[in-house]
């Protein structure tokens, strides 16, 4: 398992009622993956990406085993704040884990 990274630091952090909510979802997802069984790991540019036509930015979806989809629709602060992130299927029980960033060569 890799560690989550934070790029944010807590001390400074808690003090901010905004920035301790976004503190608060880093450690959410921390704890979600200690609890959830991930039926795969995979990198975000594995998914497949479509932009949101009024939009909101891009969408990533893969198709679980139940034959529904992931759906992904991180914002620019997931993006710089999270390693990793767990995302539950539309229809049945099953996590993936998706790697926002590649492992530099040689960390695990
Ligand atoms: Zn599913």
């Amino acid at each position: 398992m890799h560690p989550l990274l934070l790029c944010v630091a807590p001390s400074k952090t808690l003090r901010d009622p905004q920035r301790r909510a976004r503190y608060d979802r880093i450690l959410t997802q921390r704890e979600l993956r200690s609890v959830v069984t991930l039926q795969d790991e995979i990198d975000l540019d594995e998914m497949h990406a479509e932009e949101e036509p009024q939009g909101g930015g891009k969408v990533y979806t893969y198709v679980c085993r139940c034959g529904d989809v992931y759906a992904l629709n991180p914002d620019d602060d997931e993006l710089c704040e999270l390693e990793a992130v767990v995302v539950p299927c539309s229809s049945c029980s099953n996590h993936i884990l998706v790697r926002l960033h590649r492992q530099p060569p040689g960390v695990d």
